[in-house]
């Protein structure tokens, strides 16, 4: 498949060609650990990375093969490597570059478990997290020190309401000779396309918008295959590796040099596999991630505009909204929509929150996002309540603020579900 092909087309076929031994159309589950090898010649050719092919299903598996595949494509990526959940898929993604006493450049606005990874896991492999505000540009390049190996970002920050200026941090990135790396999980490929703005890695938990539906996690890594990983900051990927004999990545496999290293090094020797029924929920839910994606976006706004004149409500954070302050760069950065994920702050503070929420009776209150269903949560008692006071409200998680995953459900429904929680909410 080429560029060329549109959005549509490629979330239905990239990756998915008919089964070379069936034809089965669809892509198989193929739910085996082992592939028979030919010879043992053949073999040491595939255990030398001198051939490509299938080994063993902690490397790779043809069914999370074809959806590596689809990612990459519409990502606009080189390759991509599918893990077992978007955690697993940021500590991959940044295993190659990193080593002890390096740093990443992070922004303040992240998915709570995120922010408690790179501040207390990353600890324990020796490497640190500087966070600061995105929106201040110059904030960011004081923070890159010689020891700083990418800098890291969501395109619509988790809980809601910020857009990420994905092309002023690339630039920043590029300055520096590191990769921007940005979390696509909550705009998806089909709102933003990060790399076309200048990013080198896109990590996804595929557990969202991608999948759809809440049924499996899984996480994602594409490359831009662009980056110049010989640049002497990262021997990972330019230097003879011991455990291929010496192997140089970049040197040998290019554009894929990323890619292959996540594989034959990261899933090899980490472990952190996606399984092939994971791969299969995910490339049916991908199938139909523009039409859904559509929906979400227009209830979204629909309900964000009725939110901001209840009086119960005190603020609507959705960047698609006139009064955002984030809406002209959510115009440029995802200008088919903001998504569907955005906060609201109640009146009555914390109580009216926990009334609302239990309240809601066709929202259901989950710590999960990006399904076809309604989903709210209150992030303060939940997902942020690890942060502190401070890095909650940097968060956009103050305790008198909800978070909304809009679904795909009939707008006017979850209207009249959100009205009689509101004034349930008010005491
Ligand atoms: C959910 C989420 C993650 C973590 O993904 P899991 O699949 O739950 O491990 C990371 N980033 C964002 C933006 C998320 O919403």
């Amino acid at each position: 498949m080429t560029q060329t092909v549109g959005f549509d087309t490629l979330q239905i076929h990239a990756g998915a060609r008919p089964d070379p031994a069936t034809g089965a159309r669809q892509v198989p589950i193929y739910q085996t650990t082992a592939y028979v090898f030919r010879d043992a010649d053949h073999a040491a050719a595939l255990f030398n990375l001198q051939e490509v092919g299938y080994i063993y299903s902690r490397l790779t598996n043809p069914t999370v093969a074809a959806l590596g595949e689809r990612l990459a494509a519409l990502e606009g990526g080189a390759g991509a490597v599918c893990t077992s959940s978007g955690h697993a898929a940021q500590i991959m993604a940044l295993y190659p570059l990193m080593g002890p006493g390096k740093n990443i450049v992070a922004s303040t606005r992240l998915y709570g478990g995120t922010i408690t990874q790179f501040t207390q896991v990353f600890k324990r492999f020796g490497w640190s997290t500087t966070f600061v505000d995105t929106d201040d540009l110059a904030a960011v390049e004081a923070a890159i020190d010689d020891n700083t190996r990418a800098i890291f970002c969501e395109t619509i920050a988790n809980p809601g309401g910020y857009v990420t200026d994905i092309p002023a941090l690339a630039k920043i990135a590029d300055r520096h000779g590191i990769p921007l790396v940005v979390d696509n999980t909550t705009a998806t490929p089909y709102l933003a396309n990060p790399i076309a703005m200048g990013a080198t890695l896109v990590v996804h938990s595929t557990t969202k918008y991608l999948t759809g539906n809440g049924t499996v996690t899984g996480g994602a890594i594409i490359d831009s295959g662009t980056f110049n990983w010989s640049n002497g900051k990262f021997p990972s990927l330019s230097d003879p590796e011991p455990a291929y004999h010496g192997l140089k990545f970049h040197e040998t496999f290019g554009a894929l040099a990323y890619t292959f290293f996540g594989i034959a090094i990261g899933l090899r020797d980490l472990g952190m596999t996606m399984n092939p029924q994971a791969a299969h929920y995910t490339l049916m839910g991908i199938e139909t991630l523009s039409l859904r994606m559509q929906k979400h976006v227009a209830n979204a706004e629909k309900i964000a505009a009725w939110l901001e004149n209840h009086p119960a409500v005190e603020a609507v954070t959705y960047p698609g909204l006139d009064s955002s302050p984030y809406k002209d760069r959510a115009a440029r950065i995802v200008p088919k929509g903001a998504g569907a994920l955005f906060t609201i702050a109640l009146k009555g503070g914390y109580d009216a929150c926990v009334r609302f929420v239990d309240s809601l009776e066709l929202f259901s209150h989950v710590a999960n996002l990006g399904d076809t269903r309604s989903l709210v949560i209150h992030s303060a008692s939940t997902t942020h309540r690890q942060l502190s006071a401070e890095q909650q409200v940097a968060a956009g998680a103050a305790p008198n603020v909800v978070r909304l995953s809009i679904g795909t459900e009939e707008a006017d429904d979850l209207i009249r579900d959100l009205d009689q929680a509101l004034s349930a909410s008010q005491g």
